[in-house]
């Protein structure tokens, strides 16, 4: 028998004119590219989406067409967002930090029709036009007093809006609608394309927002660093006007400097991001001796969050939230607000759990399996591949066959690429990226264990652990770190201070110094580019 209850879909669209009802007060703040603080309400942004959406039909976009944007978090990416998905076109967000080379590609594999971008990335659109689709609609997101010089005859975004109708009828379609498109940053192969529908960024932001209800209060200011060209910026966009949150955008200045000033000034409660970002911020609040005005919570996701980043931000009384995902999962998979009995532990207790990647958004299923496939027990000792399954997880990838039947397992779960153990209290304890594993002598050491117990000794501010090729133990660790100041500590006292939590083969063989760690598209280590770069290394026994 079934149920007799109505059936609405689950529109995008539905998100932005309840925020603009429910929350009328609420604000986007945005550093402009114009350089200056911009600040409109919920109701004022969704007039401009409806002048948009007029705009976008203007210029032939259709059911189904692909948008892209090249835009920092502001005001005017967070209006394509709800124009471009609203009227049942895909929102394709790029990130400005990829290859040229992969940027032609995701553009042409895409089929994008119109580009929309901010003024930074034209001198990025003027290198790479003439490999792009031929017809392909520019339009620059600025008013026309700041219209850049372009050689690609761009329209401006103010321009279009301008004289535009303030209302818009949204079309009605099926839930599963294809809303918005994110490719992986690729580090082997070509980049995939995450397709996001409406029905999954909706019960997203209903999941995130389950988690943001319980450690962000309504009307307070929300930071989302994490950028909107990546993973719809964590859900950030959907999740936060359904709560009533006023979202501060920081445009293109993600330094420490520029952050506190911005957190200081607007009051930030809540921001979110990858742990390289929140080393700067941290260098900030070390050097004014205080924390930015207002801010108490922080989300730390993308790559593990450093214990020594965890206890520090708890100790100076931020919330750490330690989250897990992937640009396949929406993104979210854990979240690390804690229960009770967590919070009431002695504070170093409370901060190896912390360290952990915490427990599952409702709606995630989570497995781990050895390598033939079999599931292992969430007893916080077994260790292996994790899948996961869920509405918000993709079934395959955009136009790639072959991509997709790798991925998703005989059951239909979709494999990470992480190696993990739960236990018996569903907290999730990420190891490693299985191509990132260290394997010696026939044994796994995981590098976050390895990173976090380095990084912990005063001496070093960042640091990964890499796999070098040995030919008796197949690999060994290798710590490549950034001192923290002038005093780099020997390989004997680093041993010594990390001999507490690891047997002696576990212990890194040597430490190479660096100036700086190199980064992926996305601002984590990337360690690819560590593996090429010291490709012709040798291990001090093998020299
Ligand atoms: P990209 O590398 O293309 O930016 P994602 O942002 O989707 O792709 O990266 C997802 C991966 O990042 C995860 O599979 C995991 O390896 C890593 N990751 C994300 N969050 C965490 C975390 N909190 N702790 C450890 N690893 C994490």
């Amino acid at each position: 028998m079934k149920g007799m209850m109505q059936h609405r879909p689950l529109l995008i669209s539905n998100i932005l004119e309840y925020a603009a009802e429910a929350h009328p007060k609420c604000e986007i703040v945005s550093v402009r590219t114009e350089g200056d603080i911009h600040r409109q309400t919920y109701p004022q942004t969704l007039k401009r989406v409806y002048q948009l959406a007029n705009a976008l039909k203007g210029l032939g976009v259709e059911l189904g067409d692909r948008v892209a944007t090249l835009a920092w978090n502001g005001y005017r990416h967070f209006e394509l967002y709800y124009a471009i998905s609203g009227q049942g076109a895909v929102c394709h967000t790029i990130n400005p930090r990829l290859s040229a080379e992969q940027l032609i590609y995701i553009v042409n594999h895409a089929e994008d029709k119109v580009l929309f971008l901010d003024t930074t990335f034209v001198p990025i659109i003027e290198g790479v036009k003439d490999e792009l689709p031929s017809d392909l609609v520019y339009v620059i997101m600025t008013d026309r007093a700041h219209m850049p010089e372009n050689g690609f005859d761009a329209l401006c975004y103010e321009d279009l809006l301008a004289d535009q109708p303030e209302s818009f009828d949204w079309p009605e379609f099926d839930e599963t609608t294809a809303a918005a498109l994110c490719y992986t940053s690729g580090t082997t192969g070509n980049p995939k394309g995450a397709l996001y529908s409406h029905r999954s960024t909706v019960l997203h932001a209903l999941m995130l927002g389950l988690i943001m209800g319980s450690s962000i209060p309504q009307e307070a200011k929300v930071l989302p660093v994490v950028p909107l060209f990546h993973v719809n910026a964590w859900g950030i966009p959907y999740a936060s006007p359904l709560l009533g949150h006023s979202l501060v955008m920081p445009g293109g200045a993600l330094d420490g400097e520029s952050l506190f000033k911005l957190m200081d000034t607007e009051g930030v409660f809540s921001a979110w991001g990858v742990p390289t970002v929140w080393m700067g911020l941290l260098a900030e609040i070390k050097k004014q001796g205080r924390k930015p005005n207002g801010f108490s919570d922080v989300v730390v996701g993308g790559s593990a969050a450093p214990r020594k980043m965890i206890e520090t931000f708890e100790g100076m009384g931020v919330h750490v939230g330690h989250a897990w995902g992937m640009t396949e999962m929406s993104p979210i998979g854990t979240h690390g607000n804690m229960p009770k009995w967590v919070k009431e532990l002695p504070f170093d207790k409370m901060i190896d759990i912390k360290a952990k990647q915490g427990r599952r958004a409702f709606g995630v299923d989570l497995k781990i399996v050895d390598d033939e496939g079999n599931r292992q027990p969430h007893d916080g000792k077994a260790v292996g591949e994790l899948y996961v399954r869920g509405n918000t997880i993709v079934s395959g990838y955009f136009k790639n066959d072959e991509a997709t039947a790798k991925a998703i397992d005989a059951e239909g779960w979709f494999g990470t690429g992480d190696i993990a153990s739960i236990d018996g209290n569903g907290i999730l304890s990420i190891q490693d990226r299985s191509k990132d594993l260290i394997k010696s002598g026939g044994e796994w050491i995981s590098s976050i264990d390895l990173e976090n117990a380095a990084m912990s000794h005063p001496g070093i501010s960042n640091c990964a652990a890499v796999a070098m090729p040995h030919p008796k133990w197949d690999e060994r660790p290798v710590l490549v770190a950034v001192a923290a100041g002038d005093d780099k500590p020997s390989l004997e006292e680093l041993h010594q201070h990390m001999s507490e939590h690891f047997a002696k083969w576990q212990l890194p063989d040597d430490v190479i110094w660096t100036d700086a760690l190199p980064l992926t598209a996305t601002g984590k280590v990337s360690k690819l580019t560590l593996r090429q770069q010291f490709a012709d290394y040798k291990l001090p026994d093998l020299r």
